[in-house]
Parts: C-alpha cells; structure tokens; sequence
C-alpha cells in the first residue's frame, strides 16, 4: 500500500534547502571536507552548542576557511557573557584567511555592531588607512577584536567577557597562522601578553605570541584622540613592514 508523502515543515524544508545549497556552493569552491560540529575539539574553556547543521558559510565575514568556519560554528549565536544581550551582531572578524598580517582590537562599536563587521566607523577608516600606507588592502589582511560583542555605551570590555571570548580570538590566531600580529591598544596587547604595562612603554617592540610575531601599538580610537601620536604608530607599522618584507618609503 502506497504511504501518502509525509508533510515537512515548511521552516525544516527551508533549512534543508539552505544546508543544500551550502554544500553545494562549498562543492563548486573546491571544498572537498567540511568539519563535523560536535566532534572535534573545541576551542579551550569554550563551551560549545553544537548543532545539527551548521548555519554559517565560508562565504560569511571572516569565515573564509574550514578552519574558521568550524570557530565560527562553536561560536555559534553565543550567550556565554553578558554582552549577548546588547549586540545586534556578533562581530566575528574579517578578512583574509591566510593572512600574513592580522590586526586585532579591542571589541566592536556602534557601526560594528550594525554591520558586523570589524572596525568600520571612525576609528576603522583610520585603520584601513593605516593598513593600505603599509602596501595592504583590506581583504589582504585579517582583522578580529578581543570581545565580539559590542559593551554597552562602548564601555571597557570587563574581564569575565574576555575570559569568555578569548579562546575564540585565540583559535582564530591559530587557524589564520599570521606572521605578524598588530595588536591595537591596551585590551589587545594585555589579552594577548598579559602584561599590563601601558601601551605607551609596549608599543614599537617586537613580542612573540605563541611562535607568532607580535608588534603593540596603539589603538586607532586612541589616534583620533591624540593625533600627534600618529608619527610613533606610523613607526611601529614600519617595523612591521619591514618583517614582512614590504617596501619602505624613501629615506627609512
Ligand atoms: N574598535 C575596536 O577595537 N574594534 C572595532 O571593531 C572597532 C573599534
């Protein structure tokens, strides 16, 4: 006896369309593999919501490899601090997944948080100059923040909601494999170092980061304020170039 086709939900249907069309855009990039959410290891003292599917693509900011996209995944819509409940997005991070320069602030804005994306208002026009004076553009490097929630009125970023977000930041460094990391004021170079001398005696002095490279300077935001620190940015970002091996203006 033929069964009548049983009815899908039309959200379950739209669910298993999306999943499909997914695999399939992931197939025609050259994804071979995608990671299973729930069995790998997980970023440390992250404590993960795994789902049945994923809901995140590589084609989303910052997300751009198995690697970040599974970060993403464990990340999920999380709750796991008291900023959840003030984000309209949870900035993630953007850029190139294979950086060799990353760039990492503090923790999301206003604009951020409208747009989900890392350092866009004022403070990010500042740094995405800084970033194409140092033969960058945008897309080349890779940009994250210690918190990926925004706090509230723009406060500073409180220990527990480091702690909470760290070893997301922490997997994004490891997946990007940077060789140089910038990191950008007080809150990254503390999170990153634990050292919590003032920036002002950190920056322009090459660190490590776990094997990586790092170079402390200070924060955009900290720049609009005191312009005429500029200048001593602008020299630590040529340290940097010169690592990388990127070409100096005439007379450095
Ligand atoms: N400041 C930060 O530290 N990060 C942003 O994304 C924007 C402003």
């Amino acid at each position: 006896m033929s069964q009548a086709p049983r009815k899908i939900a039309p959200e379950v249907a739209a669910v298993a369309s999306e999943a499909l069309r997914h695999v399939e855009w992931l197939r025609d990039s050259g994804v071979a593999e995608v990671p299973r959410v729930g069995r790998r290891a997980r970023p440390r003292s992250a404590t993960a919501t795994p789902t049945a599917t994923s809901i995140y693509s590589l084609s989303d900011k910052g997300c751009g490899s198995a690697g970040l996209l599974a970060i993403r995944g464990d990340l999920g819509e999380c709750t796991r601090c008291k900023l959840a409940g003030g984000r309209t997005r949870l900035v993630f991070g953007v850029g190139n997944p294979k950086a060799e320069l990353m760039f990492v602030g503090e923790g999301p804005g206003a604009d951020e948080d409208r747009q989900g994306e890392p350092f866009v208002g004022k403070a990010g026009q500042l740094l995405t100059k800084m970033i194409e004076a140092m033969g960058f553009r945008r897309a080349h490097v890779y940009i994250a923040n210690v918190v990926k929630c925004r706090p509230p009125q723009n406060r500073d970023p409180e220990p527990d909601e480091i702690e909470a977000c760290e070893p997301f930041l922490e997997a994004q460094i490891a997946a990007i494999h940077p060789r140089v990391i910038v990191a950008l004021g007080r809150f990254a170079v503390q999170t990153l170092l634990r050292d919590t001398a003032p920036i002002s005696r950190q920056r322009g002095r090459w660190r490590e980061y776990r094997g990586v490279r790092l170079m402390p300077t200070f924060h955009p935001a900290y720049l609009l304020r005191n312009p005429a620190d500029k200048r001593k940015a602008w020299e630590d970002l040529q340290l940097v170039m010169k690592e990388l091996g990127k070409a100096l203006p005439a007379g450095r």
